[in-house]
This record gives structure tokens, C-alpha cells and sequence, in this order.
């Protein structure tokens, strides 16, 4: 019947006030009428095609777009579209089919995203949209997952529907496990609609880390249960958001505005060529992604572009916080733009690199180097990372967990969140010979991420014959360095019960088997998730391990003298920033021996040691000298 309907109540209308909000609704709905807007260059003869079902090869009906402003075309259908489904194409009624695109900012897609889904959007079921603000993104331990690692093993004892899915995270025994852990983030992976997993074909097993966009302001459908359903994804995405912010944990989004999979393909050339990306000065597309492509954040649309964006993610599905990837190839412009056009607590944290060069001046992008810049956005150090477990460059290759001398500088500047300190030697560290950030709230810390291998598999690949114990000492003695450290800490996953990726460093695509986590591992190594928990209570407890300002971090925290390599010991002024503790000393220790440091006099008590974290005390030092077990951290209070 449908097909047969005649749009003679069809008008054109011009742009309506809602649309000078929004430079790229794209798609504004209603019952009474659906308009239709897109950014394309003016020599284009855009039009709209109308679908009556997501898989009809032929438009029921073909409505051409007309100008209302510069590179601007609308139509308005005074009738109610919703369930149909919609391309442009900006060719022309005779225009290729392959150039069909739902738009850069489709808010609801069909299967594989190939065709705007007319819906309208379900009410996001959680009461409080918004949790209370943190007082410091230094508050903040994030816990990076990709769902399908998560949740797609049966060892996740989670029901069958589930797994791998959004809807896994909503699940009691999940949240239960991030309570018990302690974190209060999680960052999810691409979770935007991407084209390296085929919707259509979820019976068979599918992997990826999703950082090919294809929809930006979409979900991915493949974590839906089912990709068909526009409004399945959109549903499932926001009860995983409504059940995490329900148990307190925030939800950050991992974007990839940086490059798209291809040019050709891409929903930013299909509407506008030529337009959204850098070329070199012979027109080949510059490739800072290393994908064969990079976005130009700095040109208007594309800067408006990932303005709105997150902002949608915000106010739709009341995302907490942004990943940016390869940020360094975005300009330090547009990323202040955007900080200062989301609400103040949206705590977003890039990439400060990229993945090859860019056709942008170095000194304008949102490099590293260029932290200071850049308004409360963070970036990750690779200086301790890698101070900790060895060079990105050279898997095999160890560092300070290895017992090799040379790297403390580098963790040091790590402990103090990257900011000037009088006691590191800037000279000595490994990649910065400089602090980049205002605050330390700009310095993520962490020693693993999805991207390499994970923590237990470096520390195989780097240490010749390791055996397990050794393995967990040092995997705990890493990790107490991300979580005494000022700055914001990062944990990947996983690593609260060991797990590995079978020696794999970029998993991008690996099956299950290699990404999975193995619930069972819980069970296997209770006492390294009980040491993760007990730390991650021990800084939330503890204001004096999460000062927000260099300020208070110069003043409060000093570095002790050591007799030895591989040996770091540092003392906090708890009493100075409200900590309970008086005083806090801790000391890392990377060398295969037992070490002694000398502290200052008078009673200390022990509230980790080896390995054992216990508040309460563990036993006092009187004597002023400190033993620390090999492979080992300790920290002591007043
Ligand atoms: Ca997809």
C-alpha cells in the first residue's frame, strides 16, 4: 500500500530556527512532517530517497533537495515517515547507487548502517541522567573494555543472549565485578556504528577493535542483539549507560573522528568530496592515521562536525567522557572548542600522537608536547608506561620491572602526573624532556591499553624465563605504580585477573580466543584481583595519591634519597591536602633483591607491603630504615 501513497502534501520549506542550533540535523521528525538537510557542496543536485523497508533495492519515492543557503540543501515531507528509511545522493535522481549515503549524521541506521532509519527516538530510561560532579578528574579510575573481550566467554557465566553485547554491562554480576574492583569508569571502544563486522552475519564469529567509523552518532549494531531493530542498539546502548551510572560508574566513549576507513566510501565524501580530509600539496590525502587518510578538524564543517557529535553522545545517551584517538592529529583549536562547548565535567583524554605525518602544522595539533594548550584535556604518558615495561617500539625489551637501571626518572615523572617538579630530572627521561601539562589531571597513567600486549604478556616477551610468581610480584608492582601516581589512572581490562592475549601485540582482529577474558582466572588468582581492589580503595580513600593541581603536587610531594638503581621512594604531605594519613611514604622496587631505604625518623606503620595491602597496619617501622622486598612495592603511613 505504502508505495503507492502520493506525496502530494509534500512542501519545501526553508531552514527552520532548530536548524541554526544544528548545522548537522541532518534529519529533524516529527508526525507531522520529516526535514531533511545536508551539507553539500553547491554544484551538487542532492536528493533524497525514500525506503518503505531497510532491505528494498528501489525508493518508493525520490524528492529532490533545494538550496537554503551555501552548501546547504532541505526538504520538508508534511507527512508522518516514521519506520521508512532515507539516503542522499548527491548525483541526482540518475545518481550512482553506490554513492547512496545515510548522511555524516544519521541518528538511527538500519542493518550495517547503510540506510537512515526514521525513528523516533525511545526515552532514555534512567531517572538521573547526570551523575553528581567529580570534584577532579584525578578522582576518576578508568577501566578500559571492548565488550566483546569482556563478556564473550561462557566463563563469564553471563546468559547466553548477552554476551559480547551492550546489554552484558547491565547485567548484576557484571556490575557487581567492576563494584568489587572498584573502578568508576568505564571506557568502552568504538562503540559508534563501524564497518569491519558484518551486522548480517553474527552467527559466525566476528572480531574487531571497530576503529573504521562508518556512522559517528550511531551505536554499533553488532553489539545490539539485534542490528535490524534501528531502535534495538539505541535501547541497549542507554540501559548499559542507565545501569552503569546507577551503580556509579561513568560511561566514556572512545571516538575516532581522526580518519574514516577509506575516502571514497565514507559518508563525508559521499556528501560533500573533497571536503572533510587533508591533502599534500600534490593532492594524494595525507595519512597521519596511518590508515591511508586523515580528517581536517580545523576546516568549519569538520570542526562543527565532532562539536556536535559529542555533544549528541552527551545529551542522547548521556556519555561521561571522550577517548579521542590519535588526538595529535586533530588541532588544538577544535579540541578546545569542543571541551568548552560539553558540560564541565565531560572529561575527555586523547592519544597526544599520531600514526605518520600530518598535512598540519606540528605546533598546532593536539600533540603531546602541546598539553599545555589544551583546556583540562588529557593526554596518555608513554613516559612511564614504557619507564615501567619496556619501549613501544621493541616488545622483547624490558625496563624497570626487568631490574633494568636507567628508567626512574621516567617513573618519576609519571609518580609526580607530569607536572615541573624540582625533583626529576627532565634531562634523564625517556621521551619528554619537558613537563606537558598545567595540571596532572592532564596526565593519564597506565602501563597497558588494548593497543600492544597486555601487561602479563610484555612482561613474558621482556623477561627471559619468568616464572608465574615473579610474573604477578611485578604485574602488582606495575600497577601500583599507575595507582599511587598522581595524574588519572588507567587500567586495561582484564588485568585484574591476569589475563593475556596468547603473546598477540595488535589484536585488532584476533579471534575470540586470543581476546577473551576467562572469568576463570578470578578463581585461579584471587589475591591479584584482591590487591587491585584493595589498592584502588586504598587511593580512593586516600586524597593524598589524587592531588588535582601541580601546585600541590610540588609542594606535598618529595622524592627520598636511595643507594641504588631501580629503586624509587617518594614521601606525600597527606596532612597538607585533608589525607588522613598524616604521612605517606611509598617505595618501588624493581630489583630482584630486597632493598633498604632510609626514612625519615619515628613510627611508621605498614599498609602494603609485598604484595599485601591491609589499611589497618601490617606492622611499624621504628628504626628509620624501610626494607622492600624484591619485585616489590611498599607504603607506609603516619
Ligand atoms: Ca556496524
Amino acid at each position: 500500500m505504502k508505495q503507492h501513497l502520493i506525496f502530494t502534501a509534500m512542501l519545501f520549506s526553508v531552514a527552520s530556527s532548530l536548524m541554526a542550533q544544528q548545522t548537522f540535523n541532518e534529519l529533524e521528525y516529527s508526525p507531522q512532517q520529516t526535514t531533511f538537510t545536508l551539507n553539500a557542496p553547491s554544484s551538487a543536485r542532492p536528493v533524497v530517497k525514500l525506503f518503505n523497508a531497510a532491505g528494498d533495492k528501489k525508493p518508493a519515492h525520490t524528492l529532490e533537495m533545494k538550496a537554503v543557503g551555501k552548501d546547504r540543501w532541505q526538504v520538508t515531507v508534511r507527512k508522518d515517515l516514521k519506520g521508512r528509511y532515507y539516503a542522499f545522493n548527491i548525483g541526482g535522481k540518475r545518481g550512482d547507487v553506490r554513492q547512496d549515503t545515510p548522511g555524516v549524521f544519521a541518528k538511527a541506521v538500519g542493518v550495517n548502517g547503510q540506510r537512515g532509519a526514521i525513528i523516533e527516538l525511545p526515552p532514555f530510561v534512567e531517572e538521573e541522567a547526570r551523575l553528581p560532579q567529580l570534584e577532579s578528574p584525578a578522582d576518576l579510575i578508568i577501566y578500559e573494555l571492548h565488550h566483546r573481550d569482556f563478556s564473550i566467554d561462557p566463563s563469564s557465566a553471563l546468559p547466553e543472549r548477552v554476551r559480547g553485547k551492550y546489554l552484558a554491562l547491565a547485567e548484576p554480576k557484571s556490575i557487581a565485578h567492576l563494584k568489587a574492583l572498584g573502578v568508576n569508569a568505564v571506557h568502552i571502544l568504538p562503540s559508534f556504528d563501524y564497518a569491519s563486522v558484518d551486522e548480517t552475519r553474527l552467527d559466525e564469529p566476528q572480531y574487531n577493535w571497530g576503529y573504521d567509523p562508518v556512522n559517528y552518532n550511531v551505536p554499533e549494531g553488532s553489539y545490539s542483539t539485534d542490528p535490524y531493530d534501528p531502535e534495538c542498539r539505541i535501547q541497549e546502548f542507554r540501559q548499559m549507560v542507565a545501569a552503569l551510572h546507577k551503580a556509579g560508574i561513568r560511561v566514556i566513549l572512545d571516538v575516532v573522528y581522526n580518519h574514516t576507513f577509506d575516502i571514497e566510501g565514507s559518508n563525508f565524501h559521499k556528501t560533500y568530496p573533497g571536503y572533510y580530509y587533508r591533502y599534500n600539496a600534490d593532492g594524494s590525502p595525507s595519512n597521519g592515521s596511518g590508515c591511508g587518510n586523515e580528517t581536517a578538524s580545523e576546516k568549519d564543517l569538520m570542526r562543527q562536525f565532532m562539536i556536535e557529535s559529542m555533544r549528541w553522545w552527551v545529551d542522547t545517551y548521556h556519555i561521561d567522557g571522550f577517548r579521542v584517538d590519535l588526538m595529535g592529529i586533530h588541532d588544538i583549536e577544535t579540541m578546545n572548542q569542543i571541551k568548552a562547548a560539553l558540560p564541565e565535567d565531560i572529561f575527555i583524554y586523547g592519544e597526544g600522537w599520531s600514526a605518520g605525518a600530518c598535512a598540519y602544522p606540528q605546533k598546532q595539533l593536539a600533540m603531546k608536547a602541546n598539553t599545555k594548550q589544551l583546556n583540562g584535556i588529557a593526554a596518555f604518558s608513554d613516559e612511564m608506561r614504557d619507564g615501567l615495561r619496556g619501549p613501544f617500539s621493541d616488545d622483547t625489551k624490558g625496563a624497570f620491572l626487568a631490574g633494568l637501571p636507567g628508567n626512574e626518572e621516567s617513573i618519576k615523572f609519571g609518580v609526580v602526573g607530569a607536572v615541573d617538579h624540582p625533583q626529576v630530572d627532565m634531562s634523564q627521561v625517556n621521551y619528554s624532556k619537558a613537563s606537558w601539562v598545567n595540571d596532572p589531571t592532564q596526565m593519564i597513567s597506565y602501563v597497558s591499553c588494548h593497543d600492544d600486549m597486555c601487561l602479563t604478556d610484555r612482561l613474558r616477551a621482556s623477561i627471559q624465563d619468568i616464572q608465574e610468581d615473579e610474573l604477578i610480584r611485578l604485574d602488582l608492582l606495575a600497577q601500583t605504580a599507575v595507582l599511587t601516581s598522581q595524574g588519572v589512572p588507567f587500567l586495561l581490562s582484564g588485568e585484574e585477573m591476569l589475563r593475556d592475549k596468547k603473546g598477540v601485540h595488535n589484536s585488532y582482529n584476533s579471534p575470540d580466543s586470543i581476546n577473551r577474558l576467562d572469568w576463570d582466572n578470578l578463581r585461579r588468582y584471587p589475591h591479584v584481583f584482591g590487591y587491585y581492589a584493595n589498592l584502588i580503595a586504598l587511593r580512593k580513600t586516600h586524597p593524598a595519591f589524587r592531588m588535582a593541581t601541580a601546585e600541590r603536587v610540588k609542594d606535598n610531594l618529595y622524592f627520598l634519597p636511595v643507594s641504588q638503581p631501580c629503586l624509587i621512594a617518594w614521601q606525600l604531605n597527606g596532612k597538607a591536602v585533608g589525607d588522613s594519613w598524616h604521612d605517606i611514604i611509598v617505595v618501588l622496587n624493581g630489583n630482584r633483591e630486597d632493598a633498604c631505604v632510609d626514612i625519615p625518623q619515628g613510627a611508621w606503620t605498614i599498609v602494603l607491603d609485598n604484595g599485601v595491602v591491609r589499611p589497618e597496619g601490617l606492622g611499624s617501622i621504628q628504626d628509620g630504615k624501610a626494607i622492600v622486598k624484591a619485585q616489590s612495592a611498599l607504603i607506609l603511613k603516619k
